[in-house]
C-alpha cells in the first residue's frame, strides 16, 4: 500500500492509538483534537508508547523518530482532512456528534477518501448516512490499547461500497492488523459473542451453578481464554456491562436480557474493579475475593 495521508479525529483512548500505528506503518498522519492541549496530550502519549516500545526491545530509535516525523496535529477539521486520502474518526461515542463529524469531513476532504468510524456500538449504516456519497463510509473497529490488540473489525454498512471495504482491510492488514470483515449489526461480531459468554456466566453465578472464580476457571484452564467472563465484567464495569445487554436485547432479542443479579449490583453501585465490587472484591486494582452476595438469595 503506498504511503497514505490519514487524518484521524479525536487524539483520546483510541485516536492517539490509531494514529501512532498509522506513523509506524509508514503513513503521513495528522491527528485532530478540539483543543490544542487535547491534541498535544495525544501526541505526548504516542512518544510515551513509542518509548515504551524502545525500552522494551520492539522499536528502535530510528523507527520512533520517523514515526513521530510522520505525525502532526491541529484543531483545524478541514486543514486536517484536506489531502486525506482515509479519514478515522474516534470522537465521543454518540451517533449525533459521529454524522455531524462524517458531514463536516465530506466537505473538505477529496471525493474518494474513505471515511471510517471507530464506533464500538453504533450502528455503522445510520453514520455513513449522513455522507452524500455513503459508499465511501465505513466502521474501522479497532481495540484498546490499539498498539497491542491484534484485531480490527472492519464493518460494513448497507451502503458501503466494495472498493471500501478492499481498501479498508488492506490499510488494517498495511498497519499490522488482523481484519475480519462484519456486516453492520448490533455488537458486531467481537461484543456479541462476548457478551454472550459474559451473561450466561453471570446467569451461572445466579442459579449457583460453580462460584465466579470457578467459572472463570473453566473458560482459562479449559478453553484458553487470558480472563473468565465474570472476571471480564467486573473489568469492563458491570454498569457498562448492563447498557451493553440492554441494547443488544433490543436489537438481537430475549437471550441478551440482562440477569437480575447484574441489575442489583449496578442499583447497588457494585460496578467492578471501578467501585472495589463487583462479582469480586478488588483492592488495588487485584481480586481480594469473592462478593459474598453472590446466587439466588442475594
Ligand atoms: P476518548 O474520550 O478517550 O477520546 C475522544 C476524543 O475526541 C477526546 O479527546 C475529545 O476531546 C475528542 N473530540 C470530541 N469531539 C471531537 C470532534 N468534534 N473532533 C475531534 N475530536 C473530538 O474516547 P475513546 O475511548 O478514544 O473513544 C473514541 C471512540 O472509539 C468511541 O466511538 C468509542 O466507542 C470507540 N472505541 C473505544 C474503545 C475503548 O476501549 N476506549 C475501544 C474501541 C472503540
Amino acid at each position: 500500500m503506498k504511503d497514505l495521508q490519514v487524518a484521524v479525529l479525536g487524539a483520546g483512548t483510541m485516536g492517539h492509538g490509531i494514529a501512532q500505528v498509522s506513523a509506524m506503518a509508514g503513513h503521513d498522519v495528522t491527528i485532530r483534537d478540539i483543543e490544542r492541549d487535547l491534541v498535544d496530550d495525544g501526541i505526548a502519549s504516542i512518544e510515551e508508547n513509542l518509548q515504551g516500545g524502545v525500552e522494551r526491545d520492539k522499536v528502535t530509535e530510528d523507527e520512533k523518530a520517523a514515526a513521530l516525523d510522520r505525525i502532526s496535529g491541529t484543531t483545524d477539521l478541514a486543514g486536517a482532512v484536506s489531502d486525506a486520502d482515509l479519514v478515522v474518526e474516534a470522537v465521543p461515542e454518540d451517533v449525533d456528534l459521529k454524522k455531524q463529524t462524517f458531514e463536516d469531513v465530506e466537505e473538505s476532504s477529496p471525493a474518494d477518501a474513505v471515511i471510517a468510524s471507530n464506533t464500538s456500538s453504533l450502528p455503522v449504516t445510520e453514520i455513513v448516512s449522513a455522507l452524500d456519497d455513503p459508499g465511501r463510509g465505513i466502521g474501522l473497529h479497532f481495540f484498546n490499547p490499539v498498539h497491542i490488540m491484534q484485531l480490527v473489525e472492519v464493518v460494513v454498512g448497507e451502503q458501503t461500497a466494495d472498493e471500501t471495504v478492499a481498501f479498508a482491510t488492506e490499510f488494517v492488514e498495511d498497519v499490522g492488523k488482523t481484519a475480519i470483515e462484519v456486516r453492520d449489526t448490533a455488537g458486531f461480531a467481537s461484543s456479541r459473542l462476548g457478551v454472550a459468554l459474559g451473561v450466561e456466566a453471570m446467569r451461572m453465578v445466579e442459579e449457583g451453578v460453580a462460584s465466579p472464580r470457578d467459572i472463570d476457571q473453566s473458560m482459562e484452564l479449559g478453553y484458553n481464554h487470558p480472563m473468565g467472563p465474570v472476571e471480564l465484567g467486573d473489568v469492563v464495569g458491570l454498569d457498562v456491562r448492563l447498557d451493553i445487554l440492554e441494547h443488544l436485547r433490543e436489537e438481537l432479542g430475549e437471550r441478551f436480557r440482562p440477569p437480575q443479579i447484574l441489575r442489583r449490583k449496578v442499583r447497588a453501585g457494585k460496578l467492578g474493579k471501578k467501585t472495589g465490587e463487583g462479582f469480586y472484591v478488588w483492592e488495588d486494582g487485584e481480586i481480594v475475593g469473592t462478593s459474598g452476595d453472590w446466587g439466588d438469595d442475594e
